[in-house]
């Protein structure tokens, strides 16, 4: 793929074909955030959006948003937090590599966050969701999302489910979520405070004048260009690169081919253009990764990689186990799960789209191990290991919690899941904390802000859900915010 990415002189434009004190691009988490702040500040807001509606990857989302420190809902369901606390767990969460300031600000700022949320009408309902899985099937308004009550984090921080999820009916995973339930009400808010937004528009390259100055946009609308004039600044909300095969390869390749959660038009557009520039990048190999299989069958299961070794507690935020999967795993992972306990996963309350079929069944451990082709001895040692372990309600090795912890009997049968990851790019443009573009000089590119997935936000390498909704919002909003005080 090519885009059309440099910097077009102000000068070579010839008439303006819609103007606005801030142009946004992109109408999905960050743009809605931003356009809500941009014009509650008293500006012009105009959003360009190259799909035909408002919502991107977030309308489509699971809707958690990643929210601490003591929010009414947490309280409402019997949890204590603390800024210090969601602090230490996200900075070890996130890491290696994350950014401090930006988790101590986030973190900070949760509670306030949190308050304009409801403000702006996203409804949460103050009940917990207690059940292994990706998202609860109901409505209920809080979940773990990051692995905070499993090790290693359950020794770093006081565990505290942070998943805020805005309340909705009769969902669809991957097509109706409660992520409609965010979009929805932010969309209606800008609305209300004179937000304008074209759609079937893309953008493709920035409007500087001669000191470098953004003053606008160009884009495609129909087969046409546009010129879109932006007095006060451009902020740039068009998602990630998943889609870019060519970036993929070249940032983050152990995801090429297998983009996940994510949605076509994240094609790194919006990153191409600020770089034409000058911009600044970070985190450009980090991904979120899902492993497709129902976190009801890993909690109860043991995961051995292509060596018959267990690699990390099964009952630890699933998105942690996708990225310890395919980055230290080389995507080679069987989930090993007796009759009963499978039988009782199926039976279990979340009973969804990635429950799957054991690939082998047998009688005997010993029998499984050859089916699978591991090497000899090494599933029978690592479950006579953990059979012990488990008979003792100990996980000495991992620290599964004990209330999953049961000797494996049999019959015996295992899951392939190799090859069974995909994910999203977490990297991007490099931000201040108020959404300014940084040049590789260090210095904020003036007139040009962004955030969401086109930036770096709080995730270096780890990842817990929400926090792309968050930190899209969050800092939507600062981007927004600052972009209307602009020049
Ligand atoms: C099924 C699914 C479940 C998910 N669950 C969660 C979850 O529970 N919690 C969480 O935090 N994250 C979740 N995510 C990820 C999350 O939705 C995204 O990471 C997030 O929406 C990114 O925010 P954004 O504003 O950068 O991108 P988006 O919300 O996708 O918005 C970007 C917008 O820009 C538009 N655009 C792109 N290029 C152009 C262009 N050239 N010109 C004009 N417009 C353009 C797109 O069409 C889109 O509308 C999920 C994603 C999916 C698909």
């Amino acid at each position: 793929m090519t885009f059309e990415v440099h910097p077009v002189p102000v000068g070579d434009i010839r008439s303006w074909d819609f103007t606005a004190d801030v142009v946004i691009a992109g109408y999905g988490i960050a743009g809605a955030a931003a356009a809500v702040e941009a014009s509650a500040a008293g500006a012009d807001v105009l959003v360009l959006e190259r799909a035909g509606a408002w919502g991107g990857a977030a309308a489509m989302a699971g809707g958690f948003i990643y929210l601490g420190g003591g929010t009414p809902i947490q309280t409402a369901c019997g949890f204590a937090d603390s800024v210090d606390n969601m602090t230490a767990f996200l900075n070890a969460a996130m890491g290696p590599g994350a950014d401090k300031s930006r988790i101590a600000d986030y973190c900070a700022g949760s509670l306030e966050h949190f308050d304009w949320l409801v403000e702006c009408r996203v409804p949460f309902k103050p009940e917990f969701f207690a059940e292994p899985g990706w998202e609860p099937m109901g409505d209920q308004g809080l979940m773990y999302s990051g692995g905070e009550n499993s090790f290693p984090f359950n020794t770093i921080a006081e565990p505290a489910p942070r998943g805020h999820i805005p309340q909705m009916q009769n969902k669809k995973q991957g097509e109706s979520s409660a992520g409609f339930m965010l979009m929805k009400p932010l969309v209606e808010t800008a609305t209300r405070l004179g937000a304008r937004a074209v759609y079937d528009v893309r953008v493709q390259s920035l409007i500087v004048e001669s000191d470098g100055r953004v003053v606008g946009i160009t884009a495609r609308q129909y087969g046409k260009d546009v010129a879109v004039r932006a007095h006060r600044g451009v902020v740039l909300a068009t998602g990630s690169f998943a889609y870019n095969d060519a970036m993929v390869t070249q940032y983050a390749p152990r995801i090429a081919g297998k983009p996940a959660a994510s949605v076509e038009q994240h094609d790194g557009q919006g990153i191409r253009m600020a770089q034409a520039l000058g911009a600044d990048l970070a985190h450009m190999d980090a991904t979120e990764v899902a492993i497709f299989v129902d976190p009801q069958q890993l909690v109860r299961g043991i995961l051995v990689n292509g060596r018959g070794q267990r690699y990390v507690a099964e009952d630890t935020y699933p998105g942690r186990i996708g990225q310890l999967t395919l980055y230290h795993q080389d995507d080679t992972a069987y989930l090993v799960i007796d009759a009963d306990a499978q039988d009782e996963a199926l039976a279990s309350l979340t009973p969804q789209l990635m429950l799957r079929p054991p690939t082998w069944v047998c009688e005997s451990v010993a029998e499984l191990e050859g089916e699978i082709g591991l090497p000899s001895g090494s599933l029978q040692s690592t479950i006579e290991y953990y059979n012990a372990g488990a008979a003792r309600g100990e996980d000495p090795l991992l620290h599964k919690k004990p209330q999953w912890l049961r000797p494996i009997g049999s019959p015996v049968g295992a899951i392939d899941l190799r090859n069974s990851t995909g994910g999203f790019t977490l990297g991007g443009l490099q931000t201040t904390l108020n959404g300014e573009v940084l040049h590789v000089d260090g210095d904020p590119i003036p007139g040009l802000f962004a955030a969401g997935r086109s930036t770096a936000g709080l995730a270096a390498w780890g990842y817990a859900s929400g926090v792309s909704l968050g930190d899209g919002s969050f800092y939507g909003r600062r981007a927004g915010r600052r972009a209307a005080q602009a020049r």
